[in-house]
């Protein structure tokens, strides 16, 4: 069953329900409350004309046309003795002659059921010398009374039902309206499973109800997935822009070895080594990748590492191995911070790395601690990065001037990876550079304290 079928008929159920507990409450009442007035009426009679006469005299036939004028046509007044004879009857009213006869030591008023009718009946008992005699009873069929709880059950089981319609009525409107956006939404998936469009959904300017914020995250939703799918088809085509040079380059090479190369030892030698570099240069950028795919797919191990220990070693093994100066300044205690050691020693290597391979002057590491953070500065004088650039340097295969960075082996990978272990680890990244002076990379981890 549809939702729009689910709601109209929940409407309908609960209108009846609230209709019927109404109905019941209106109908109980008005009989309560006519019943309790006719019973109180006639036992206001009955009592005034037991003040009016002696009860001594009730017996004898002289009081009927008193009795008489007592009750309108369709009453009757019986008196009658202990023996159940009904010594004076007043009244024409043929339904109440079968009245059974009550007798009762006090004033008493009833309603009764008989054959249909409903008879309300007050007694009262006869006196003398104190010994009861007898009984007064004045009895009165509620003709109207009938009549007009039948009007009334009819006026209500017709505005019942006058009701139920107009509930299925606004009920299916009312559904409809809300439901709408809801199918547009349902629309949309389908226009997006079928066509592979990112269709977002028109949002109305004046609701801000939960279906408009369901529409809202969904179109957020689909900007983020477009934004990934541009990322990834972006990814692929870098990617394979950066396949493409190494592998035309080898299959050059190759050629040519094929034709010249087995006559010609310095080519031969010269194809060698260049297809030996090329291929490095493939299995480096393979092994980044992969690395960077790793990153995301496993988190690493959080510890307490001595970050003043870790940059001097590295620095100290940077310096051997590329023969320049590397800076590392201090506060005088030992700075512990929560990372891990490996990947942490990474991060240093692509930052000093870049340092280096963009600067010729010494590099400088700073290393301090900013109350619970701790704070890793690598500075160099180098060519520096145009502003425009920075925001995007954290991209894969992002590099500022293209043809400059491929002549030092860059790949753009570095800055990505760095970022990635960064963020692992719970700290911030954080660039700034000026043109031809210099660039300052500031890392910040949580510190261990
Ligand atoms: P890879 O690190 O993958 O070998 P790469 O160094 O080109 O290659 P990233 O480390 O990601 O890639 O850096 C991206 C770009 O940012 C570089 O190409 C370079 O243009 C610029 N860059 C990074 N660090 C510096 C720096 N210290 N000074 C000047 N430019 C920098
Ligand atoms: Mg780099």
């Amino acid at each position: 069953m549809s939702i729009k079928a689910k709601l109209s008929l929940l409407l309908v159920c609960w209108s009846l329900l609230i209709l019927l507990i109404a109905n019941a409450i209106i109908y109980f009442s008005y009989v309560k409350l006519t019943e309790n007035r006719e019973m109180e009426n006639l036992k206001e009679i009955g009592e005034g004309l037991l003040e009016k006469v002696n009860t001594n005299d009730l017996f004898s036939p002289s009081m009927r046309p008193l009795l008489q004028s007592v009750l309108r046509d369709d009453g009757m007044i019986r008196i009658i003795d202990k023996e159940n004879q009904v010594i004076i009857r007043t009244g024409e009213e043929d339904d109440l002659f079968n009245l059974p006869i009550n007798h009762s030591a006090v004033n008493d008023t009833d309603m009764i059921r008989l054959d249909g009718d409903m008879i309300v009946v007050f007694t009262a008992p006869i006196f003398k010398n104190n010994q009861r005699i007898g009984t007064i009873e004045l009895s009165r069929v509620l003709d109207d009374h009938l009549e007009d709880i039948e009007i009334l059950l009819t006026i209500l089981i017709g505005v019942s039902v006058l009701l139920i319609v107009l509930a299925v009525f606004f009920g299916k409107i009312t559904s409809r309206i809300f439901l709408r956006p809801v199918s547009v939404i349902g629309t949309t998936m389908d226009n997006i499973q079928k066509y592979g469009l990112f269709e977002k959904i028109q949002l109305p300017q004046k609701k801000h109800d939960e279906i408009f914020q369901l529409a809202d995250n969904f179109n957020r939703m689909i900007d983020y997935l477009e934004e990934i799918f541009q990322k990834q088809e972006q990814f692929i085509s870098d990617a394979s822009h950066e396949l493409k040079t190494p592998l035309t380059v080898i299959e050059n090479y190759a050629s040519m070895l094929n034709r010249w190369g087995k006559d010609n030892p310095d080519l031969l030698n010269e194809g060698i080594e260049t297809i030996q570099d090329e291929s490095k240069r493939i299995k480096n950028m393979v092994e980044q990748l992969l690395d960077l795919a790793a990153i995301n797919k496993q988190p690493f191990e959080i510890e307490v590492i001595n970050i003043t220990e870790l940059c001097k070693q590295t620095a100290k093994r940077l310096e051997v191995a590329t023969n320049r100066s590397i800076r590392v300044i201090n506060d005088s205690k030992s700075i512990l911070g929560l990372s891990n050691k490996e990947k942490f020693v990474q991060i240093l290597f692509i930052l000093l790395d870049n340092a280096l391979k963009y600067s010729q002057k010494e590099v400088t590491v700073k290393v301090s601690q900013n109350e619970d953070r701790a704070v890793i500065q690598i500075m160099d004088q180098g060519i520096g990065i145009p502003e425009n650039d920075i925001p995007r340097l954290f991209e894969r295969f992002y590099r500022v001037d293209k043809s400059r960075t491929r002549a030092t082996g860059g790949r753009g990978l570095g800055l990505a990876i760095a970022y990635s272990l960064i963020k692992q680890s719970d700290g911030f990244i954080s660039i700034e550079s000026e043109l031809n002076k210099g660039t300052i990379v500031t890392v910040t981890l949580k510190a261990s304290m």
